[in-house]
């Protein structure tokens, strides 16, 4: 699919803070783009506005959306239902306008499979190196806790290979900050505008 705005993915493990960073962004107005607002049949929570934060939706209503192949994508996160709206990311897409989903590492599998040129960003715990170190060069410890830690830590390591780049959440501010700078770097990388340069040789 060609985009002519910015596809930018936010994503990463659970718990990692990707619901902070991208309600960080949006308050900051860091840099324009619009939101894409997910679809979930999980109840609001105080201070969330359907339609807004979620649009908040029944069972039966996903199941028809899902029917209706109205998803881009959709997961199953523990005993809900999230999904993209697909309509609304196309539209704001094709009108110019840069998009920011924030989604789990299974959705944004599945989004790269039709947007191979988005943006993926992988958001990483900050302590993924320190544990890296740890579980590398001290071998006294519990030996069943270093063996389930270095799982999780490789787990996580290995889907960001998926990904285009890998921000570190050690502050909100500091991952805010990085996601800035890639959006800026990606609208003036090479394969984002050399079909303008093509054209305008052409027509010279
Ligand atoms: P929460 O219930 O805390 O808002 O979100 C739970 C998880 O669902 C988070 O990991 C969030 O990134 C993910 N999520 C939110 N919207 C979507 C979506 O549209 N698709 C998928 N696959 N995951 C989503």
């Amino acid at each position: 699919m060609a985009n002519k705005g910015l596809l930018l993915v936010l994503s990463g493990p659970s718990g990692v803070g990707k619901g902070t960073v991208k309600s960080a962004i949006v308050k900051t107005k860091a840099f324009p783009f619009e939101y894409s607002v997910s679809m979930t049949t999980r109840h609001p929570r105080p201070g969330e506005i359907d339609g807004k934060d979620y649009y908040f939706v029944s069972p039966q209503r996903f199941q028809q959306a899902i029917e209706n192949h109205e998803l881009l994508e959709y997961n199953e996160y523990v005993g809900h239902y999230y999904g993209t709206p697909l309509g609304p990311l196309k539209k704001m897409l094709a009108d110019g306008h840069d998009v920011l989903l924030e989604i789990d590492v299974n959705g944004a599998k599945q989004v790269r499979k039709q947007f191979q040129d988005g943006v993926f960003i992988f958001l990483t715990p900050p302590d993924l190196h320190e544990l890296k170190h740890r579980i590398e060069h001290r071998g006294t410890d519990d030996e069943a806790v270093i063996l389930e830690r270095m799982k999780q830590a490789k787990k996580e390591i290995l889907m960001m290979a998926d990904y285009d780049y890998a921000v570190v959440n050690d502050t909100v501010a500091n991952a805010v900050e990085h996601i800035k700078d890639i959006v800026s770097a990606e609208h003036v990388s090479v394969k984002r505008v050399i079909d303008e340069y093509r054209k305008m040789v052409k027509e010279d």
